[in-house]
């Protein structure tokens, strides 16, 4: 049985996991990659991306206890899974640097992970994500992504799926497309649109440089996807993780998620608009959005720069990039 578990806080509705084995990691030797040809993760070379399992895993498949002591004090299993994906076998590579078709294998891994993982009928939540740089907390160079599978549904997702469900019920829609076709006819906001997607700075947006990737199409998985609509994203996705070192004018941190509809739950709505979330925490040349007791404390952010700035920023730096 792990020894990580979830704790619940009543008075903000969330999960929180523990992960006291993480804590234990040992620190690797300089210059070793675990990633690498010859390490003991990998071994042989690879051809395509390749999931493993987490060595360190916050969320493990073993066993599942739930514990109730009262109603404030509700903890279980950090039940769930933690996966690894690595790109490449080229150490130095980065993602933005990868091919359309290795890209399009990164995405047929994520989507073979959230086929295989939703099986567990305590999965509720997939989330596919990249971390790059310290600044965002990954300490491994080697290109990779991670696959977490929760057994809950995340408080900000539970939070969009509440209001989700209200817009269809008040307005019989999506209220993801009914949002893209405002920014539409606004046009201020959007840093690319074809025909297949729309890059768009959220109009309150959190972090300066926050940037959310919808398919035009209204469909909640990365699986609903055509071969077009995947292409136009592996082309898209590289492009703007490239156009973030324009910005700031050296390489930044970022991460890069997949936000899908929720398994394994009748209660929510099956309505869900897929996108991709690219976040920096840099916010301007120099410096690092860093949370103060405003953020921290109460949620609210105080950001310096307008949703529409960040949008010319993008466009200047993707224009540069052709
Ligand atoms: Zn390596
Ligand atoms: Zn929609």
């Amino acid at each position: 049985m792990t020894e990580n578990e979830l704790r619940y806080n009543y008075f903000f509705d969330e999960w929180i996991i523990y992960a006291p084995k993480r804590q234990r990691r040992p620190d690797r030797k300089k210059d070793y990659c675990p990633f690498c040809k010859g390490s003991d993760e990998i071994g042989v070379n690879i051809n395509e991306p390749i999931r493993l399992d987490n060595k360190f895993p916050s969320l493990s498949l073993e066993g599942f206890w739930s514990k109730e002591e009262d109603a404030l004090h509700k903890s279980r299993s950090a039940y769930g899974k933690c996966e690894v994906l690595v790109y490449s076998a080229e150490h130095n590579k980065k993602f933005h640097e990868l091919k359309v078709d290795e890209i399009l294998t990164i995405f047929e891994k994520w989507i073979e992970a959230t086929r295989q993982l939703t099986k567990y009928e305590k999965i509720k939540y997939i989330l596919p994500f990249e971390n790059f740089g310290q600044d965002v907390g990954a300490s491994i160079v080697h290109p990779h992504g991670q696959i977490y599978a929760f057994s809950f549904v995340p408080h900000t997702i539970q939070n969009e799926l509440k209001k989700i469900k209200e817009f269809i019920i008040s307005e019989k829609t999506c209220v993801t497309c009914k949002y893209l076709d405002f920014e539409k006819k606004a046009t201020s906001r959007i840093v690319f649109e074809d025909q297949f997607l729309i890059a768009v700075v959220p109009f309150s947006a959190q972090y300066a440089y926050d940037l959310y990737i919808y398919p035009k199409r209204c469909y909640g998985q990365l699986e609903e996807s055509t071969k077009e609509e995947l292409i136009a994203f592996a082309k898209l996705l590289p492009r703007l993780v490239k156009s973030l070192s324009k910005i700031f004018g050296k390489e930044v941190s970022y991460s890069l998620s997949l936000h899908q509809k929720v398994f394994n739950l009748s209660e929510f709505p099956n309505i869900y608009h897929m996108y991709f979330k690219l976040h920096t925490p840099q916010r301007n040349k120099q410096s690092l959005k860093i949370l103060g007791a405003v953020e921290s404390s109460l949620g609210v952010f105080i950001n310096g720069t307008l949703p529409e700035e960040a949008t010319k920023d993008y466009k200047k730096a993707l224009k540069s990039l052709l």
